[in-house]
């Protein structure tokens, strides 16, 4: 029955709008709050103050999966994250996004916040050991890898003077990149070393981080395989494949799946005079693909067409966004009356992708 197929589809998608506070910067400037957002309505709309002062608006009311204000990782993670990874663990797939325009918290969401108060992917990544630790039936291997895109170029940040790396297809694999790096872990320690390491091979390619950071897309991946122990598998190392497909020796079968933790580039408008530049046209047709992307998951599945192969981003991520798969699209935004354009596109993005 194709409704309740679509509606389950639906469900398969959530959507999380993030605002945090005015930071001390925009205090320093007596930044104005131009939203009113409710947590337990989950609704942001125009501030009533905003509207006494500045006169109406045309950004109506918006309801989304949830709305989080505040500055708490960890609630954040629970409500949006924490599912879908879990569901990672028992086979299935699923990719969580931070997008939003430079300095509405992205980072902050997916990797840390104050005082080094874990984000998304610490999290996560603790949550799959400790997965690991409470199934002891089954045994796992994990590996992981980090991509970043730089005007539609794919790098292997944990191969960074690897040259030329493409997108194949092929039908036991699906959609993947090569060359690409991936490296076996076994603590959550060992996956924070390597997140590091890509992020210093982040600065050595350019003289500008933060311009940089702000217009590349970073994808890191980590592919999760597990099986029934079998009477011999105890105590012995897992050896499964090292390409994904599933594979039915050694007794029972492998469960093979991949939890993707995507940090966006930056959302804002192609406004300033270095945004008219191929930097500024390439994010923005690859967010605008996203969200057609994503939309047309959400939509019934017969609706036809899905245009992974418009940009490299949703090309990559194909094979972990269709069919079965989960997705957490959470939208970072400030409150601030001076982002208000920015984060009315951003609200437009988030009801859009749903
Ligand atoms: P982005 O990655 O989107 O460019 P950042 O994550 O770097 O933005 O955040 C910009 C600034 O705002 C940083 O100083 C960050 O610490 C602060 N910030 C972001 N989100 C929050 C939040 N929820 N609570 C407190 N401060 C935040
Ligand atoms: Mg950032």
């Amino acid at each position: 029955n194709t409704s309740s197929n679509a509606s389950n589809k639906a469900e398969n998608v959530l959507v999380t709008v993030r605002c945090r506070p005015l930071t001390k910067l925009e205090l320093l400037g007596q930044a104005q709050v131009a939203f009113d957002v409710d947590d337990e309505m989950r609704k942001v709309s125009v501030a009533a103050s905003y509207v006494e002062s500045k006169g109406r608006t045309n950004i109506p009311e918006y309801f989304y999966d949830e709305v989080v204000t505040g500055s708490d990782n960890k609630d954040l993670y629970e409500r949006s994250v924490q599912d879908l990874v879990r569901s990672t663990m028992e086979g299935f797939n699923g990719t969580v996004f931070a997008y939003g325009q430079t300095a509405s918290g992205k980072t902050f969401v997916s990797t840390y916040g104050i005082d080094e108060q874990p984000g998304v992917i610490p999290q996560a990544v603790d949550d799959v050991f400790t997965y690991i630790r409470e199934a002891p039936n089954r045994e796992f291997l994990l590996r992981v890898s980090y991509l970043e895109i730089y005007n539609e170029t794919i790098r292997d940040l944990l191969a960074p003077e690897v040259q030329d790396l493409r997108i194949h297809e092929d039908k036991k694999r699906g959609v993947y990149v090569s060359p690409q790096k991936e490296e076996i872990v076994t603590t959550p320690k060992q996956v924070m070393k390597i997140i590091q390491k890509g992020e210093a091979n982040r600065h050595v390619s350019t003289t500008d981080y933060n311009l940089h950071s702000s217009r590349s897309h970073t994808i890191f991946q980590l592919v999760v395989e597990s099986r029934e122990r079998g009477t011999s598998g105890i105590g012995s190392p897992l050896r499964l494949s090292r390409t994904p497909g599933i594979k039915k020796d050694h007794g029972g079968s492998v469960r093979i799946s991949q939890l993707n933790l995507i940090d966006l580039a930056g959302s804002e408008k192609a406004a300033t005079a270095l945004d008219r530049r191929k930097e500024g046209a390439y994010i923005n047709k690859s967010l605008l693909t996203l969200g057609t992307v994503i939309s047309k998951l959400t939509e019934d599945r017969s609706s036809g067409h899905i245009p992974y192969r418009d940009s490299k981003l949703t090309r990559i991520l194909q094979s972990s966004l269709s069919g079965n798969a989960r997705i957490s699209v959470i939208c970072t935004m400030s409150p601030s009356a001076l982002a208000m354009e920015e984060s009315h596109n951003t609200l437009k993005f988030a009801a859009r992708v749903k």
